[in-house]
């Protein structure tokens, strides 16, 4: 059975593989992704360069003029390692021969070197830019969920605002969409931390209360609108909060029918199956389902430094086949689950979708009861070659002001340019289909290992 299994998986991997690289042909030389994953990839293989021009991405907000930010360019781009490479020799050159007209020069191009970064990743900043968006994606077959940027926020008017941001993206989207009598179901995904200034896993009643207060406005506008709203996952040390406010929410009066609800298990974290299991539950004691959207965790670097800093436990796995073993042993209990939970794969890596397409497929689920989801800026032929086989595919698409996109956008510059990525050994070419498809369990180290990443507790 497993055999046969496994075999499917690489026919299906080998298909979406073949048709991702048939669209990708016919439309490289002409289309913006394909460019801009090349320039991405040119700037961001060179790990000195990489680092400094994360940590001038990250203080950019706050660089007012263009002398200031050339200033910070030339103090960051100093660093012996970055001076090693041809380039920025020449690019000092060139400034020390011209320093005075060539300020406003580079202080525009960094502009727009860092714009390029955001666009790549960001995908409009109003509602009418979401409508158009959402357009877009409705030739293509596809549908999106809409975030808005921002984390953390450090103040309760903050926090207020960026509810209050969400229920008028709901209302505004669903005017537009029903003026143009477009049919389509608005969803939008939300960080927790982002709807509570002091929100503290140490404090988590008094957390979810503060948040749920604010959720309400958000969860009360999506029920109006029939329109779905996913609870996002960050940190680890958010998670359980996290899904103490899920729980709030997903039991409330007002909601314990509603099903256009989700949150988000990351198979990174070393508890990540106990988790899953709780979730499960949850939604065999909830009258209605609910969607887990599967993903593997992104805040994958934050997790091993904090825990490093703080002498703690790492939470997260450091073998990457250890996650996508984990990710795929996850796709199997949610779906033997189904349907008191709906599945989405969050996942651009060909291996975990073809693992989660064939067993759905094993279980006899009805492909449009199974969505893939992907991010804005990647993998578009993936999405494409994943309608083209004929599931459903929804495009998570974050919307908002640069400043507060600053961490979202630092994690994905860091997730495509990371050397274990999907994507990025993918489009570097040296892997065989063979090789990208291969089975994760392979690369344990013995069968007791291999084990913990098959067995399903009943
Ligand atoms: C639609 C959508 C929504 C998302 N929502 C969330 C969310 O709410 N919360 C969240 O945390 N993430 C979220 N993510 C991001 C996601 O967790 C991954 O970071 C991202 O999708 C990359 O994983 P992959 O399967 O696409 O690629 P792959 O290249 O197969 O996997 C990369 C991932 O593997 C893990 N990894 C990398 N190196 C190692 C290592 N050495 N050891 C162990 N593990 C390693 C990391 O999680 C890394 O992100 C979302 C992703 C998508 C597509």
């Amino acid at each position: 059975m497993e055999n046969t299994l496994q075999l499917e998986v690489l026919e299906t991997g080998r298909e979406l593989l073949a048709r991702a690289d048939k669209i990708n042909r016919r439309s490289c030389l002409f289309s913006r992704s394909y460019w801009e994953e090349k320039v991405l990839d040119m700037v961001m293989r060179r790990e000195a360069l990489k680092i400094q021009l994360l940590r001038y991405i990250d203080t950019f907000p706050a660089l007012k003029t263009y002398n200031q930010r050339l200033g910070h360019l030339v103090q960051y781009l100093s660093d012996e390692r970055v001076l090693k490479e041809k380039i920025i020799r020449l690019l000092f050159i060139l400034l020390k021969t011209h320093p005075i007209p060539l300020n406003i020069l580079y202080g525009l191009a960094t502009s727009a070197g860092v714009s390029f970064f955001a666009h790549k990743f960001i995908a409009g900043t109003s509602p009418r830019e979401a409508f158009h968006y959402i357009n877009r994606l409705i030739r293509k077959q596809m549908t999106c969920t809409l975030d808005i940027l921002g984390e953390a926020v450090l103040s309760e008017k903050e926090a207020d605002e960026y509810a209050q941001r969400y229920v008028d993206l709901l209302e505004n989207v669903g005017r537009m969409l029903k003026e143009n009598s477009t049919s389509f179901q608005l969803n939008v995904s939300v960080k927790p931390s982002s709807f509570y200034s002091q929100f503290k896993p140490s404090a988590p009643e008094k957390t979810a209360d503060r948040v749920c207060e604010r959720l309400y406005l958000i969860m009360k506008k999506a029920k109006e609108l029939n329109a779905f709203v996913n609870l996002d996952v960050e940190q680890y040390d958010y998670r359980e909060v996290t899904l103490r406010i899920f729980e709030k929410i997903a039991f409330d009066d007002e909601f314990k029918d509603y099903p256009h609800l989700g949150m988000v298990i990351q198979a990174y974290l070393k508890d990540a199956l106990p988790f899953t299991l709780r979730v499960i539950e949850l939604a065999r004691r909830r009258q209605s389902p609910f969607t887990v959207r599967l993903v593997k965790g992104a805040y994958w670097d934050y997790e091993i430094i904090n825990a490093r800093q703080l002498e703690w436990e790492i939470p997260v796995y450091v073998e990457k086949w250890q996650t996508d073993a984990r990710f795929e042993q996850l796709t199997r209990i949610l779906l033997d689950n189904f349907p008191q939970v709906r599945l989405a794969i969050g996942s651009h890596n060909v291996r975990s979708i073809s693992y989660a397409m064939a067993y759905a497929h094993k279980k006899g689920i009805r492909k449009s009861d199974l969505e893939f989801q992907l991010l804005y800026g990647m993998g578009d032929d993936i999405k494409a070659a994943i309608v083209e086989m004929g599931c459903p595919l929804r495009v998570y698409a974050p919307y908002g002001d640069l400043i507060p996109g600053m961490a979202y956008l630092v994690r994905r510059i860091l997730e495509n340019t990371s050397n274990e990525s999907f994507l990025r050994q993918r489009s570097a070419g040296r892997m065989a289909a063979e090789e990208l498809l291969c089975n994760p369990l392979d690369l344990a180290k013995d069968e007791n290992e291999r084990t913990q990443f098959i067995s399903i507790p009943q």
